[in-house]
């Protein structure tokens, strides 16, 4: 069962052949550092590893093979089921040593989690991520070494091939690159020469099931994602008081078998969604909390986000940065912290028509394009010195929902009508019924960040450029060129922003 933290929450390692490579470990990330290395021949082997409390069991070797796995499984369960009876695995990387000894880069595709992998066997490098890639592994390569870390900022400055198979390029990074989803990219260090497996896919076909049948299917997926990530410590769900997270608040309270636990909503001044959280605590009996924050706070954070998200995706950035300011207020200590974030984007929620065309045609779209955005990231609550996770997408959860056929989805002239129907005995009837709001729209980010542009001189119709240049600008400061977001004089970045699109409309 998992803990507070997973063994470890983050890493920079390098394997080189004949020299030893200097690391330069930046993490936005809290946490303690442990520094391995190892001789192994003519390799070396030099990890530095970013976690909490013990670090074991994110480290595991036998023979010629290691393998460090940031973050944690789902499945452990069904996992050590595959094993020789008696076999004790010490922790998660443990197990997948194991299953690599029998299946090969195929144990890849029996994982159900939330990680990053970085594995040497013999002469080849091993990198991979959970199915959705929800915790970004960044790359650089070239022969003789391979340098792989959860943050980019990390490999700013390491040498890299680049165009590497598996993965995309990252902005202002040249050389460095970003594992997909789903993939796990065999690197031979000595040659360079790459292999990329692809370890899962969104499913593209679409079940048709009777109602009762299509609820139950969700409801216990759903159950099943809440209870694999409930720890031993009271866990903290953050609540917006709409269907996604309220449901994951339900079955945690559930899962937490008669202990008290914890809610935390935000607010801005201006906007914010107490009366519609605080209900469903009262309906739950949590131990919820309310954290008010200024719009001039919430916009100090920007340069936060960015150094935390490493991307300069707007929407993706106007998302986040509430839930960046929600981390760094939370807890003093460590906490384990479930979201409903991500329910929208398999269930069609953000699409507000009820044409089955159009909302599988969204449907579609979004889930062949999140990859890269890097939503789920775990150190947008790491910079608070929290693990997050979100059981959305749990990867059975994440397979049930997408592949519900689109009248499943919008239903009796409901949105996530199945999600809705699922959890109805759980939650107050209002909750249960209550339109989607954004978290975006819900703390007034979008609308703030608007503003600061405007009162800068930006033209309404440059807005959204602008927005685009404001993050990276942001990006090549605090992850391209290692400024720490304290640094940033967010004002000023605006205002030279602002500067040059006046210019450009004049
Ligand atoms: P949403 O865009 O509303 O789906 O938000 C994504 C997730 O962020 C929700 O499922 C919640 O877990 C969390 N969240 C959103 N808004 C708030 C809020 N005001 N306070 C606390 N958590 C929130
Ligand atoms: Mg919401």
């Amino acid at each position: 069962m998992t803990t507070t933290l997973p063994a470890a929450t983050g890493f920079l390692a390098a394997a080189s052949q004949d020299t030893e490579i200097a690391l330069r470990p930046t993490f936005a990330a809290q946490g303690s550092r442990t520094v391995v290395r190892e001789n192994r021949g003519r390799q070396h082997l030099h990890i530095v590893l970013l976690h909490g409390a013990a670090p074991d069991g994110s480290l595991a070797r036998r023979g010629d093979t290691a393998v460090l796995l940031a973050g944690e499984l789902y499945n452990q369960a069904d996992l050590h089921s595959l094993l020789p009876d008696g076999f004790g695995a010490s922790g998660d990387a443990d197990l997948v040593l194991a299953l690599l000894d029998s299946y090969g880069v195929h144990a890849f595709r029996l994982l159900n989690g939330r990680f990053a992998v970085f594995a040497v066997a013999g002469n080849r490098a091993l990198l991979a991520t959970d199915h959705a890639g929800t915790v970004p592994l960044y790359v650089t390569a070239r022969p003789g070494q391979v340098t792989a870390a959860t943050e980019a900022k990390s490999l700013a400055g390491t040498s890299g091939t680049g165009g590497l198979a598996g993965t995309r390029p990252m902005y202002a990074l040249p050389g460095v690159c970003q594992l997909k989803a789903g993939v796990v990219l065999e690197i031979d260090i000595v040659g360079g020469m790459t292999d990329v497996h692809h370890t899962w896919k969104p499913p593209l076909g679409r079940r048709i099931l009777p109602e009762a049948d299509a609820t139950d299917l969700v409801r216990d997926a759903l159950r099943r994602g809440v209870r694999a990530r409930t720890g031993t410590d009271t866990p903290l769900v953050v609540i917006s008081g709409g269907i996604d997270s309220s449901s994951i608040a339900a079955l945690a309270v559930e899962a937490a078998d008669g202990r008290t636990i914890d809610t935390l909503a935000m607010g801005t001044e201006r906007h914010n969604e107490f009366p519609e959280a605080g209900l469903v605590a009262n309906h739950l009996s949590t131990r919820h909390r309310e954290i008010v924050v200024s719009t001039a706070d919430l916009l100090a954070r920007l340069p936060h986000t960015v150094w935390a998200a490493e991307t300069t995706n707007v929407d993706i950035v106007e998302y986040l940065l509430p839930l960046t300011v929600l981390y760094l207020r939370a807890d003093e200590t460590s906490r384990r912290i479930l979201t409903g974030y991500g329910a929208d984007i398999p269930l069609g929620g953000m699409h507000r028509e009820g044409r089955l065309h159009a909302l599988e045609t969204a449907v579609s779209h979004d889930m062949a394009t999140f990859d890269g955005l890097n939503e789920m990231t775990p150190v947008l609550s790491a910079v608070g010195g929290h693990w997050s996770t979100h059981p959305f997408w749990d990867r059975e959860v994440l397979d049930a929902l997408t592949s519900l056929e689109a009248g499943l989805k919008h239903r009796h002239g409901r949105d996530k009508w199945v999600l809705r129907t699922a959890m109805a005995d759980f939650l107050p009837h209002p909750t249960v019924i209550r339109p989607k709001l954004g978290v975006h729209e819900g703390s007034g980010t979008t609308a703030a960040f608007s503003a600061l542009l405007v009162d800068a001189g930006v033209p309404a119709s440059h807005l959204r450029h602008a927005k685009h240049l404001v993050l990276q600008t942001l990006f090549r400061r605090v992850v391209a060129n290692g400024e720490h977001p304290d640094a940033v004089d967010l004002a000023d970045v605006v205002d030279k922003v602002a500067g040059r699109q006046s210019q450009s409309v004049s």
